[in-house]
This record gives C-alpha cells, structure tokens and sequence, in this order.
C-alpha cells in the first residue's frame, strides 16, 4: 500500500480528531483488502481459547467465568482483533462492551455462583444457581411478554410485537443472535439457551397476514438478536413479497442491527453481501423507505475502514442509516464521547435518532447512571455539535407504558422537577403531553419517579392500570 505524504504528515496531526488519527493509521496498517474473512466466534465454553486473555491474571478468568454462566457471552474475531485496544484493559469501552466483569453481578450472586463453581461438577446443581439468579435479573421488562405480543383472534402469535399503533417489531426466529453480544443486552434472556435458528415459511406467512390486516401499520421493525446474521435468501423472503398491492401501508421497512459495529463483513465480502444490497436497493427503487437502525455505543465502533466501507456500500443502495444506543457507565457516560460519536456519524451520512436510559434487567447496576446524569450527558454532547447531530432524542427510557423521554431539569416556583414526555405510548393520545415528576438525584428509571407538585399519579397511570388488568384493549387497534 501506498502511504500518501499527507498521511505521515505529522504536523497536520495536530489538528486531527481522535477519530480521523486512528482512522489513518488503520489506513496506514493496511488492514483492509478483499480477501473473505472467516466467521469465527468465541462463546463461554472458549473463552479460554481466547489468547488475548492470557495476559490477564487467573482471578481475573475466573470472573469472567462467573459470569459469562449468567449473562451470555459470545464474541468474535473481528472484535477481538481490530476494536479491542488490548493495552487499555479493563477501562477500554469495547472490552466493557462484549467481556463479562465481576461487578455485572451483585455481590451476592456472584458469590453465590463462585461458590457454587468452586465446589461442584454436578451440572443439575450448577444450572438451578444460573437459573435462580437469571430470575432474580428482570428477564423481560417492560410487559414485553404479556401486554405486546399480538392476540389475533384469541391465538397469540410469536415472533411478533405490537405496542404502538403504526410499528409492528418482528422477531425472524433464525435472527435470534447476533454477531456477538453486548453485555449490556435488554435483550439477554432471549439469547439463554439453544434454540434452534431456522427458517420456517409459517412464520413469514403469519406476519405477512398479520401486516395486510391492520392498516394502521405504516412501519415494519424487523429486530432480534440480530437480523442481519441471517442469509440474504431469507431477508428476501421476509421482504421482498412487502412490494406487493396488499402491503402499500408498509411505507417503512426498519432493520435492527450491530453487524455495522461486530460484523460489517455482512455489506463488504460476504458471500451474499451482493445479493443483499441489491435487495436493498430493490425495495428502495420500489418506493420503500429502508432504514437501517445501527447499533453504535461509542465512535470507537465506526474507525475501522471496513466499517466505514460498509456505511458507504449501504448508503449507496438508497437505505438511510439511523444510529441508536443507550448511555452507559463504563463504555460512554461521556458527553465528549457523544458528540465525537455524533459528529463521525454525521460525517458518514448517518442520522443520530436514539440516546435510551439503560434498561432496568440485566447488568444494569452496573451500567446505570441516574436520569439526571444522563440529560446532563446529552445536553453537554448537544451542545457540542451542529444541527445536524441534534436529531437525536434522549435520554429515553422505554417503559411499560412507552417511551419516556428526560426533556430536562428546571424550578417550577420552588420544586425542582424533571420534564417529561412520551415519544411514543400504548395510547398515542400520551404522545408529546408534557409531564412532571419530583426531582431526584438518585433516580434511574420510571419507577423511582414520582409526580411533581403533590399530584398522586401520572396522567396515564390509570389507563395503563386498566390496560395491564386486560380491562380495555390495547390501543393499537383502533
Ligand atoms: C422504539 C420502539 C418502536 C419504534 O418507535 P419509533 O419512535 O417509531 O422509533 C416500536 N416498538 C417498540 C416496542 C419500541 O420500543
């Protein structure tokens, strides 16, 4: 490769953001070519396959192990070798983002599951101590179960949710995995066990009927896991018949997706990256609006130069690439770190949409920072970037009755309170009203908020009350 002067220019690197000087030097290392790269995956059974471990001490290991047991693991090579920067370990923000640290657990968990792996080989007894403090972890917040799985015709359908009248989130089951996992995952109790990841033509049947029924729908969120681990052939199926007469309400086709940050091989040189963007590309020509909602927790994602290619191929295609993430302790509690991360995706043509308070499931102790420290993130990272960063919206929690958005802090007469509102809600009427809530410096989701000036419930505590108990139907069909 030829390195341009102005690349070992070292007088311009002055002027350089972090971004553009470990892009060049990527640039300058040769990393990129075109040759296939293999898949290759690291789950907890293999953590000790993984050599870059070897360099961190034995009670270290262990830990992860711990759990690696609870909350899954799995990563792959391409992380390993090009987003990691292994001489920042543990503080680097990609290493917090895929590997399981000790404090993910509470103490007692932990103890509990050391304990347990310490003095048994019985598998019957190791596997009741996971799933006893899988339990005790929220595995599905949100009534993600029971309040947004579509009842048709008093048959409920799987591998579909319907919370918001115009988006139906779809679940393929052969995308329920992804390229590796963020151990910060909402969605990790999806990911325990081995389910078999096949493609069935009932499932595209059903949410093709599901679609045609209710006009309303105007977006379709295909989501998982991660779609994009599957093969073009099967997105084709799910999405190609969608250019059909019947299907002229579904205006927007949305794709869920980390393959941009774990695997942005799927655009560049897989064997059916072609086919996929010429699918892509086939919709868009057809008059869909295709958005690709990427993945990106930290800028740190989006240097290397495949994933920059990818970005490009992508755009190329006519689909509009939308980036999302939630703000974490550990990887970027960070107003420096948004605005870098906005500023880039503005760079490559993606449109910043979501900043989500981290979930109440999981690790989430240690990844939450209280609401009031996460508006302050946003506004310090808005601050620091153009209008065209500024489309995101945040920090939003999405709770069991919708999307709760912290529009700021401020002294109403003498109470300091937080303003809310619903970007999006089970009865669209919530949407955009805004509401208060006594400030609390400690807080870090819904339930630790209470309303402001004295008031006993929120405006939509009632009807979301009633909703749970089944006494009204969802408003999603009306
Ligand atoms: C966020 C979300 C959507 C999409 O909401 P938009 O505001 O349209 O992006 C749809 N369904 C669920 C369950 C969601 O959490």
């Amino acid at each position: 490769m030829v390195i341009s002067p102005e690349i070992t220019d070292m007088s311009m690197e002055k002027n350089m953001t972090p971004v553009i000087q470990l892009i060049k030097k990527q640039i300058i290392s040769g990393q990129f070519d075109n040759t296939p790269d293999r898949f290759q995956v690291f789950t907890e059974k293999q953590l000790d396959n993984i050599d870059a471990l070897n360099q961190l001490p034995e009670q270290r290991r262990f830990e992860m192990k711990v759990v690696a047991k609870v909350l899954p693991f799995r990563v792959n090579r391409y992380v390993l070798d090009h987003l990691i920067d292994w001489n920042n370990i543990p503080d680097d923000p990609i290493f917090q983002l895929v590997f399981p640290q000790k404090g993910m657990l509470s103490e007692n968990d932990f103890e509990q599951m050391a304990n347990v792996l310490r003095n048994t080989t019985d598998r019957d007894q190791i596997q009741k101590t996971i799933n006893e403090i899988r339990q005790r972890l929220n595995p599905h917040p949100a009534e993600q179960q029971s309040l947004n799985v579509p009842n048709d015709e008093g048959r409920t359908i799987q591998g579909i949710q319907h919370k918001y009248r115009e988006t139906v989130l779809f679940f393929p089951g052969q995308g329920q995995v992804c390229h590796s996992f963020c151990s910060f995952c909402f969605r990790w109790a999806q990911f325990i066990g081995d389910k078999e990841l096949r493609f069935s033509n009932k499932e595209a049947e059903q949410l093709h009927n599901y679609l045609i029924k209710y006009k309303k729908i105007s977006d379709l969120l295909i989501t998982g896991g991660d779609p994009m681990v599957m093969k073009t052939d099967h997105l084709v199926s799910y999405m190609e018949p969608l250019l059909k007469p019947e299907f002229d309400h579904i205006q927007t086709i949305r794709i869920g997706t980390k393959s941009l940050s774990f695997w942005p091989q799927r655009y560049v040189k897989d064997a059916d990256s072609n086919e996929l963007l010429a699918l892509f590309e086939r919709l868009v020509k057809a008059g869909k609006h295709v958005a690709i909602m990427a993945h990106f927790n930290h800028w740190r994602e989006m240097i290397t130069p495949i994933a920059q290619e990818a970005i490009r191929r992508l755009r190329a295609t006519g689909v509009v690439i939308r980036t999302q993430s939630p703000l974490l302790n550990h990887i970027n509690n960070d107003p420096n770190v948004w605005a870098q991360m906005w500023r880039e995706q503005v760079r490559l043509g993606m449109v910043p949409y979501y900043m989500f308070v981290e979930r109440d499931t999981g690790a989430r102790h240690y990844f939450e920072v209280p609401l009031a420290r996460a508006w302050e993130v946003y506004r310090q990272a808005m601050q620091q970037v153009s209008g065209l960063g500024r489309t995101v919206r945040g920090p939003s929690m999405s709770t069991g009755p919708g999307k709760i958005e912290v529009q700021g802090i401020t002294k109403i007469y003498n109470e300091k309170v937080f303003v809310l509102r619903f970007i999006q809600a089970r009865n669209p009427d919530w949407v955009q009203q805004p509401f208060f809530a006594k400030f609390d410096p400690d807080a870090t989701w819904l339930d630790h908020l209470k309303p402001a000036f004295g008031e006993e419930k929120f405006f939509f505590q009632d009807e979301y009350d009633a909703m749970r108990m089944k006494k009204i139907s969802p408003r999603v069909y009306e």
